[in-house]
């Protein structure tokens, strides 16, 4: 993940009180509100996917979704 500002990271966190801001290996989203993925405290999303049908346990990072990278201005 790159080096970002504090400003990114407060947009960071506010897009994940009410989005999900990464996709999940499984396919997924993940980490943020809203997510496929169970929330563990203090992060959304971490835990296993609530998707019908996927059998994944655990959430793992596969990439950024492009709304999420828009809004807080990182580019991979
Ligand atoms: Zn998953
Ligand atoms: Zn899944």
């Amino acid at each position: 993940m790159p080096t970002i500002t504090d400003e990114q990271r407060e947009a960071s966190r506010l897009y994940k009180e009410g989005h999900p801001a990464s996709v999940c290996s499984c396919g997924h989203t993940g980490d943020g509100a809203n997510s496929g993925h169970a929330g563990i405290f203090p992060c959304a999303g971490h835990g296993h996917c609530l998707i019908p049908g996927c059998s994944c346990g655990k959430f793992r990072w596969e990439r950024f979704r492009e709304p999420y990278m828009v809004k807080v201005g990182i580019h991979p």
